[in-house]
């Protein structure tokens, strides 16, 4: 899948940031729910909550997956 234009990523400037898609616990698709960076070293994380609230996180290294 090739995504166009992707955004740069804000924090370390080198990777772009690439949606990611969830689902609810009903099982409807979320498109772009959250952002990633693709830096690895960067590992910045935005996720778009409802209601218009955005959660900037970053991943530790310890990459535990959240459920
Ligand atoms: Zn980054």
């Amino acid at each position: 899948m090739v995504l166009p234009n992707l955004p740069k990523c804000q924090r370390c400037g080198k990777g772009d940031l690439v949606p990611l898609s969830d689902y609810t616990r009903e099982g409807t698709p979320i498109p772009y729910k959250a952002w990633a960076c693709t830096n690895p070293k960067c590992r910045f994380v935005i996720k778009i909550r409802g209601k218009g609230e955005v959660e900037i996180t970053e991943s530790s290294d310890k990459s535990n997956e959240q459920k």
